[in-house]
């Protein structure tokens, strides 16, 4: 197993108390494979993926518990040097906003060839001619000229692959993608998807895709965790989901996304707004805006119960959900 996240808590202060945004996650991602990390904002994704990557901003957040185990080492006990060793070369983040994340005054040939340099030790020249291949290898037209542009003058499409090909310089073996086509049109939005799943096969590389949209997901993903107020409340691979949810939750996000199997039909909303994190609601914490919540829903929380081998959902009444 390439990265397995173990009963993960991460509080942040806030001026409201204290935000339990991530409260026992437990996930895993094997080489060559995707996870889909899928909830509304607010739902911890992000918070966990930044714990992964060791990003949380501290303080205010803080990780109160749990294991982060990568290539079969816990990274919360490896001395500082260490990990930032393996999170420095082996793991590497794809964020939503590539124009902030990059350097703005440096040309993207120079911020490319950069890490040849620093992390692998190669000469300038060496170095740019690396950064130009990988432009090529994420196919941007014109790979030898647009190294000599600043980020500001790629489009958002070519920008979100300058991103990808500075994930992958050094051949991690993990990716966390954060809503990596959130901000795009569609058709590149799929473009990226295509690209990301191509390059993932390639590097055999384990990839977390973070998403608040079912949509993207369907054809680059192998595995689905839903997250709702800090906990995975589904888990499953993707085509199982798809074709019954165990979850009601999961059951409104599927209704919610139009399908093109499913032309004419209304579409879907969950009613109401995810919790506020200071003051997560008791037992179920989705009980306000579930449709089949009933009393024991509002005192007892659900534990993650086994759906098969390879499947898990967090609520009391998952054979109805998954049946009905
Ligand atoms: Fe709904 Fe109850 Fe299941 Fe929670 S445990 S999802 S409130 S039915
Ligand atoms: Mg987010």
């Amino acid at each position: 197993m390439l990265l397995e996240v173990r009963d993960l808590h991460v509080e942040f202060r806030t001026r409201d108390g204290v935000a339990h945004a991530v409260n026992g996650v437990g996930c895993h991602v094997d080489a060559g494979r995707t996870l889909a990390v899928l909830g509304e904002s607010g739902s911890g994704k992000s918070v966990t993926a930044q714990a992964v990557m060791g990003i949380l901003d501290t303080p205010p957040g803080r990780i109160t518990g749990g294991q982060i185990l990568f290539q079969g080492r816990d990274l919360l006990t490896l001395k500082g040097e260490e990990r930032r060793r393996v999170r420095g070369s082996a793991m590497a983040m794809i964020f939503q906003d590539a124009l902030s994340a990059l350097n703005p005054v440096m040309t993207v040939g120079d911020q490319l060839g950069e890490m040849f340099v620093v992390h692998r030790g190669m000469s300038k020249k060496a170095a740019r001619a690396k950064a130009v291949g990988l432009m090529d290898r994420v196919r941007i037209p014109a790979a030898a000229q647009r190294a000599r542009d600043y980020p500001h003058q790629f489009s958002g499409g070519m920008r979100q692959r300058v991103m990808i090909a500075m994930a992958l310089a050094l051949e991690p073996a993990l990716v966390i993608a954060d809503e990596p086509t959130t901000a795009l049109d569609v058709t590149v939005q799929a473009q990226i998807m295509d690209l990301l799943a191509e390059l993932r096969r390639e590097y055999r590389m384990g990839l977390i895709l973070i998403t608040h949209d079912l949509g993207v997901v369907a054809d680059v993903a192998d595995r689905i965790a839903v997250m709702y107020a800090g906990r995975i409340v589904e888990s499953a691979p993707v085509h199982d989901l798809y074709k019954a949810p165990a979850h009601p939750y999961t059951r409104g996000l599927l209704d919610s996304v139009p399908r093109l199997d499913q032309k004419g039909r209304e579409l879907y909303a969950i009613k109401g707004l995810p919790p506020n994190l200071t003051r997560i609601p008791s037992g179920c914490s989705f009980h306000p805006r579930c449709p089949m919540a009933r009393d024991m829903c509002r005192t007892e929380v659900p534990p993650l119960y086994e759906v098969s081998d390879e499947r898990g959902s967090a609520c009391h009444f998952w054979r109805e959900c998954l049946h009905g």
